[in-house]
């Protein structure tokens, strides 16, 4: 199978109708949400980047708001969040009570936080993906990519040779896509996971108990060296801001650091 990604596409997206497919928990606060795009309307994305969803509320009040691709671009027409409820939220919640069937609007691929590894510029040593709750959506998109180019295409060029991933949860049951990682770590040696929570824990976990800080990214990220990184956050505002400075402080540049902003 050939892998094919986009390459940064200057239009601006329509809107378009998707159905969704599939619903599935990822964490105990985030749903999946697989959606067909039917006809022409499919835009191939690169992995990184979001769509605007557009849902009409009870009331006829429209509402839009943006989510990022869980998924790889290689499965036509198909597009994969992971949403997570935001109990007073205007939308989170109508999304997470959509059945499969439904029909909603959604305008994308948009957004330039993108990891494409096809492209030289993007080639790189060392990959850091650190995402706080449904900031792994992105991630996710860009870790799958790298786990298909590496059992379809080992030998591309910009294909990293380590990948980091650091994530935050507030609970256990909240570690978004947790069945996964762990199931992708043990495959892929190179992928070194990090998981910590920031909220009571059970007895059995035995992992970093505290908010990321220079001294987790310290001890995880030792043996990278800031030259040959490339380093991609999401999440939401203040836990892009104490990372960044985190970073920085262990001695990467901010011209090196990507960021998304959830709000
Ligand atoms: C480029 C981009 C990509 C995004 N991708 C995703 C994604 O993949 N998955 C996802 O779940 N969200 C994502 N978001 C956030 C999403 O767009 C909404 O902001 C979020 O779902 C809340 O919308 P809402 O209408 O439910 O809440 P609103 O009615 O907008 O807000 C209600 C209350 O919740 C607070 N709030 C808003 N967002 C959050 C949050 N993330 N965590 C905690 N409190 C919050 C607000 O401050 C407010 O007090 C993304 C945002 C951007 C800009």
């Amino acid at each position: 199978m050939q892998m094919m990604l986009s390459h940064s596409q200057n239009s601006i997206p329509k809107w378009c109708n998707a159905t969704l497919i599939a619903r599935e928990l990822v964490a105990a606060d985030i749903v999946l949400l697989r959606f067909e795009i039917v006809g022409a309307s499919y835009v191939r994305h690169i992995p990184g980047q979001y769509y605007d969803l557009r849902i009409v509320l009870p009331g006829g009040v429209v509402s839009e708001r943006s989510y990022s691709i869980a998924n790889v671009p290689n499965e036509k027409g198909i597009i994969e969040f992971g949403i997570q409820l935001i109990e007073d939220g205007e939308v989170s919640p109508f999304l997470w009570n959509l059945t499969v069937g439904d029909v909603i609007d959604m305008r994308g691929p948009s957004g330039n936080f993108v990891w494409n590894p096809l492209e030289p510029k993007f080639a790189c040593k060392h990959l850091i993906l650190i995402g706080g709750g449904s900031g792994m959506v992105p991630l996710m998109s860009m870790l799958r990519q790298y786990v298909e180019m590496k059992k379809i295409e080992p030998q591309t060029p910009g294909l990293c040779q380590r990948v980091y991933v650091v994530v935050s949860a507030k609970s256990i049951a909240t570690i978004p896509y947790h069945e996964e990682l762990e199931r992708i770590a043990s495959k892929f040696p190179e992928v070194n996971l990090t998981i910590t929570v920031t909220g009571d824990v059970l007895e059995e976990w035995k992992r970093y108990t505290k908010r990321i800080d220079e001294e987790v990214l310290r001890e995880v990220l030792g043996d990278t060296s800031p030259a040959n990184a490339r380093i991609y956050i999401c999440g939401r505002n203040r836990f892009i801001d104490t990372i960044t400075s985190s970073l920085v402080s262990v001695g990467y540049s901010l011209g090196d650091i990507r960021t998304e902003r959830f709000g």
